[in-house]
């Protein structure tokens, strides 16, 4: 009988060693009465293999026998409640080590705080931590950590400074655990302190005391500092981890270039980028601008077989919009399709905005009429791309269709197809509206409402009730309102309220140079020259000077941008050449270029020369210079269009036979046959 138990117990020990469980735990109930060693022995063996449930299961049991535990056996159990993360558990535990007295033991009670740690049960590690009668540097180390943990910073420092003030010596245990506290609450000072140590002691080829002062000076925004302890840091130490850690670091502090080199010094290290790396440096060239090898990276990181997640696809997406590239939006979109992302609603917004941005609206109601469930702000997006193309109609027509879907609209929905009314001159259908919020959706009215009205009754040439409803608004007009109304004076030739609102824009923002060139040709238009120059003086006396126009638009892939008076092009000669015969065509047509708009005091022939110079002239030309048999043409413009530009454009449109879509500050204009989308109003 004897010589059978002993034997048991050596094949039990062999197979915990084994590995073989299931057949320990056999052999064991096999044995009549087991003794509490052979239990613990199992305990922590169901935690070393991973399996932390089964070894509580088993201190159950053990209990249910009325066993009572001993140190060892409190010790295994709180390694596999601190391993399974059971708080509830781990509370009986602790339950335990009170009845039995061991609560002030050392061993046990740094096993305790370590597991209320792992739980983030700070209340509990604290209970344990202040029983202790004599703290050794683990139990300082893990109540530290267990704050951390816990995201509580400054209760970490304080036990760290307790620690010191103790007399106790810190290891890098300790170190590595207290630096992210430093690291969250911008300690800088207190990282220092601990760098110093760090290499008083030596402990500087400690891989997580290095990493963690890396994430330290990172966070504290001393990035130089970061990159320094990174380089020292021998290579198998840096895990993929820490180079992100650098990466974003670098990002974050417009570093682009030294990102850039240390990304593909990441990648010639064969370190093994994860979906954090890739994101990183997409997400980082896409926000600084460099969209095209946002791009690119994107492409390679599907080569790499990493494949992107909605991470990856939302930061891309807004810097593609930014980019007004078509190309990139059909490249992302094609991507965003076979990666099974089109399902989802932000993504797809994203997309039909971006087919927007650049000109494509039917592409981005084709993206939105695929949404299976469209929530808010795919309505309001989808409402404001066919208003800023001059669609009101349909933009009147998707708010009917959202409102009947059963979505409540908010404050986005009605600025989008208010501005929808306001560009197509529904101005009983935009009163309508604006009335109905406070009626019928409870949405209260903001500046841009108020604004949107103003718009919708100036552009259809109601200055007067414009005026009326700016002067009866209960909260103070904002400069849209004053910018709507101050537009539409030069369009109906409207001096008198032209120059009240003109005044108060003066006030509300003095440095805008729009105001004034508006202004001035408003009494140009009227032959108020004397008045028209004094404007012009008003701005150069305030130092203002005009923002230069720009235009650019895409041709095979590539971007070229115009100035006014550009001649920097390749094609220049052509492209001059051509806008003149198109000025002597208009001028045989009847159509003469209207000299009202340009700003300097030029005679008439000069003034001419002049017009044909503007940039938005010059793209567009170089843009049928350069057709290669399409027919739509697609020019972006910084400022406004200019009212000749606009007609020259509808002249061009219609001579050449193409369709022209030109996108300003404001809006789109599509340019078809002679005539433009906006109705010569915008
Ligand atoms: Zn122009
Ligand atoms: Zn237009």
């Amino acid at each position: 009988m004897h010589a059978k138990l002993s034997t048991n117990l050596k094949f039990f020990n062999a197979c915990i060693n084994y590995g073989d469980l299931w057949r320990a735990r056999q052999l064991l109930d096999n044995i009549p009465d087991p003794d509490l060693r052979s239990w613990t022995v199992l305990i922590s063996a169901y935690t070393k293999w991973g399996r932390p449930r089964e070894a509580i299961g088993v201190y159950d049991e053990l209990r249910s026998r009325n066993v009572d535990p001993d140190q060892l056996a409190l010790l295994s159990v709180a390694k596999a409640c601190a391993s399974a993360r059971d708080l509830r558990k781990a509370k009986e535990i602790h339950e335990d080590v009170i009845r039995l007295g061991f609560q002030s033991e050392l061993v046990v009670g740094n096993a305790l705080i370590d597991m209320f740690g792992k739980c983030k049960y700070s209340e509990g590690a604290r209970k344990v931590f202040d029983d202790l009668r004599v703290k050794d540097v683990i139990s300082w180390t893990c109540m530290c950590s267990c704050y951390v943990k816990c995201r509580l910073p400054r209760e970490a420092i304080q036990v760290f400074s307790g620690m010191v003030l103790g007399g106790v010596r810190p290891n890098s245990v300790t170190l590595s655990s207290v630096l992210p506290a430093c690291s969250d609450l911008k300690y800088l000072r207190l990282g220092r302190e601990i760098h110093g140590h760090v290499i008083r002691k030596g402990m500087e080829d400690n891989v997580f005391v290095s990493s963690a002062l890396v994430d330290m000076y990172a966070s504290c925004s001393s990035i130089k500092k970061a990159e320094l302890v990174f380089l020292n840091m021998p290579s198998p130490g840096r895990d993929v981890v820490l180079w992100n850690v650098v990466l974003s670091a670098y990002f974050s502090h417009g570093e682009c270039e030294k990102a850039l080199r240390m990304f593909d010094h990441m990648r010639n290290e064969l370190v093994k980028l994860n979906h954090d790396s890739w994101n990183a440096v997409i997400g980082g060239c896409a926000q600084s601008g460099r969209t095209e090898q946002a791009l690119e990276l994107l492409a390679e990181m599907q080569h790499s077989g990493t494949k992107p997640n909605l991470i990856t696809i939302n930061s891309v997406l807004p810097a593609c919009t930014h980019l007004e590239s078509l190309r990139a939006g059909k490249e992302i979109h094609g991507f965003v399709f076979r990666h099974g992302f089109s399902m989802d609603t932000t993504v797809a917004t994203a997309l039909l905005f971006l087919y927007a941005k650049c000109g494509a609206l039917e592409l981005s109601s084709r993206v939105f009429n695929l949404i299976p469930t469209k929530d808010t702000v795919a309505w309001n997006t989808m409402i404001f791309a066919n208003s800023m193309h001059g669609n009101g109609e349909e933009a009147l027509f998707l708010f009917n269709e959202m409102l009947s879907s059963g979505l409540q609209p908010n404050a986005m929905t009605f600025t989008a197809v208010l501005s929808g009314c306001s560009h197509s001159q529904l101005v009983d259908e935009g009163l309508l509206i604006f009335h109905s919020m406070t009626k019928d959706h409870g949405v209260e009215p903001e500046a841009e409402h108020y604004s949107c009205v103003v718009d919708v009754l100036s552009r259809a040439g109601c200055l007067e009730e414009a005026y009326r409803f700016i002067q009866e608004m209960p909260i103070e007009p904002s400069a849209s309102a004053w910018g709507a109304l101050l537009a539409a004076c030069k369009v109906y030739n409207n001096v008198d309220l032209g120059r009240i609102a003109a005044n108060q824009l003066f006030e509300v923002e003095p440095q805008n140079p729009g105001n004034y060139v508006m202004l001035s040709n408003i009494f140009e238009a009227s032959k108020l020259r004397e008045e028209a120059s004094k404007t012009r003086e008003l701005m150069r006396a305030r130092g203002i000077t005009k923002l230069p126009g720009c235009s650019w638009l895409q041709v095979k892939n590539k971007t070229y941008s115009f100035v006014a008076g550009d001649k920097s092009n390749a094609q220049s000669d052509e492209i001059y050449k051509f806008l003149d015969e198109i000025c002597e065509q208009m001028r045989v047509a009847g159509l003469l270029p209207n000299t009202d708009f340009v700003l300097q005091d030029l005679d008439t022939e000069e003034k001419e020369y002049s017009l044909c110079n503007h940039s938005e002239k010059l793209a567009v030309a170089f843009g049928i210079l350069n057709l290669n048999g399409a027919s739509t043409l697609t020019v972006f413009k910084n400022l406004r269009i200019c009212g000749d530009c606009h007609n020259v454009i509808k002249f061009i449109a219609k001579t050449v036979g193409v369709r022209i879509i030109v996108r300003d500050s404001l809006r789109f204009h599509h340019f078809k046959d002679g005539l433009c989308s906006c109705k010569d109003f915008w």
